[in-house]
């Protein structure tokens, strides 16, 4: 153990999750490469946690942040702040929500927090509905909505919380069916709940789930789910913490996969919009917004500096059609790891959209979990210089490929490469 790890053993809590049996110190990072303490070069395709949306170190949001911490990194929202209305104004319009407003928070945490407090204001009530897996953070009530059970089986949440059918399809009951009788039977599985309960405020979903695995419901769930909140007066809420700014190749947001009908009345967001700067937020309608009353603040959301980044990094990924650059160069990585794929007995599916690619690993011949092989790929890819991430919770068998949107089409080969002979030298 090296004395960075083991310090870090001494003074951090035990579940604090960290990869690897040596656990990396990554110092630095350019493009879609990091290096390690040691000089090792590892291709970077998990981007930090989905964080790293364009590029590490790139040079705009660099100078962004350095101008901007020059001139003041933080005088707090009591006072306008230029930066902020700016990143507003573009999300909002982005967001495709009808007079929305947009509240910044500091993690994807918090937005969620903001959103469940809206909701239940909104709506008067304290049920929430959520997905089966779903992941939605860390804080007392984004822990009692989250429902991989897996990642904090402890907790115990102040909201009724009740779990809809459509996040796990890969094993159980719902496996066998085709898209549409998955659809019919989820609806059929909400309709069920709504019929035994008093009324919640809101379903929160993410549109492809995250820590669960990388996930994806077949197209058009959100939109048959819609049909029946509307007839209850249920809002709906979008965790696109992990699936916003174009990840997903075909859409900008991943919601839309699902409902051409118009957005969710909320929108969360996080991860990739500050390119490793924590920046969060919040986007619904004012009427659902400005529902709170009270005269409140953020410290730390908003703050100058991070907003900086999230324009000069919202800038590069438009004006560079990073969303595009998902499409096809995801397109062309999942194809490759369906083709080593298929002469492996051990991988149940390679799904996904564009840079949100899952890869389920099972005990060849059965439909059980193999988290110790998964764990094993990890540190194999490792080993040949790639860095990749598994799932959270009970979605530990699951691998996910997530690299910064800017991949090019020799990187995705090389890491495609890697990952081929990982998978090979741990069957
Ligand atoms: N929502 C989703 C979908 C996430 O994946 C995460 C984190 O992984 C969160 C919320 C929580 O975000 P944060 O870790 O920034 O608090």
């Amino acid at each position: 153990m090296n004395d960075l790890y083991a310090r870090h053993r001494r003074v951090l809590p035990d579940w604090l999750a960290l990869y690897y049996d040596q656990p990396l110190e990554i110092t630095h990072g350019e493009g879609r490469h990091v290096w390690d303490a040691q000089g090792n070069k590892y291709l970077d395709f998990f981007g930090g946690i989905l964080t790293t949306m364009t590029a590490h170190a790139l040079p705009e949001v660099t100078k962004a942040v350095s101008e901007q911490a020059g001139r003041i990194i933080h005088s707090s929202t009591l006072y306008l702040n230029r930066p902020m209305v700016e990143l507003a104004e573009r999300i909002a319009h982005l967001s495709a929500i009808p007079d929305a407003r947009v509240f910044f928070t500091t993690s994807g945490t918090e937005a969620n927090d903001t959103a469940l407090l809206l909701a239940t204001a909104h709506r008067r009530s304290n049920t929430i509905l959520a997905m089966r897996n779903s992941y939605h953070g860390r804080s007392f009530s984004a822990v009692g909505i989250t429902g991989n059970r897996g990642w904090s089986p402890t907790s115990l949440s102040p909201l009724q919380t009740l779990y809809v059918h459509g996040g796990v399809r890969t094993r159980g009951p719902y496996a066998s069916l085709d898209d549409s009788a998955f659809i019919e039977a989820c609806v059929e599985d909400l309709k069920d709940l709504l019929g035994h309960t008093r009324p919640p405020a809101a379903l929160i979903a993410e549109p492809v789930q995250g820590v669960g695995g990388f996930t994806s419901p077949p197209d058009g769930l959100y939109a048959a789910f819609r049909e029946v909140l509307n007839a209850y007066g249920i809002l709906w809420i979008a965790d696109e913490v992990q699936t916003g700014w174009g990840r997903t190749g075909d859409h900008f947001w991943g919601w839309q996969a699902h409902d051409r009908n118009g957005p969710p009345d909320i929108v969360t967001f996080a991860k990739g919009i500050g390119n490793g700067m924590s920046i969060g937020g919040v986007v619904a309608r004012s009427e659902i917004m400005n529902c709170l009353d009270a005269n409140s603040i953020s410290t730390f959301g908003g703050t100058q500096v991070t907003m900086a980044a999230g324009l000069a990094n919202l800038s590069h990924l438009l004006e560079h059609d990073l969303q595009g650059n998902a499409r096809r160069v995801g397109g062309l990585l999942i194809e490759r790891l369906r083709a080593a794929a298929a002469q492996d007995s051990g991988v149940r599916e390679v799904r996904g959209r564009g840079l949100m690619i899952g890869i389920e690993l099972t005990r060849p011949g059965t439909d059980e979990a193999d988290p110790d092989r998964a764990a094993a790929v990890l540190e194999a890819a490792r080993a040949g210089g790639l860095l990749i991430g598994k799932g959270g919770g009970h979605s530990t068998s699951a691998l996910r490929v997530a690299p910064p949107l800017s991949l090019t089409v020799a990187e995705a080969e090389e890491g495609a490469a890697i990952l081929e002979s990982a998978l090979r030298s741990t069957q």
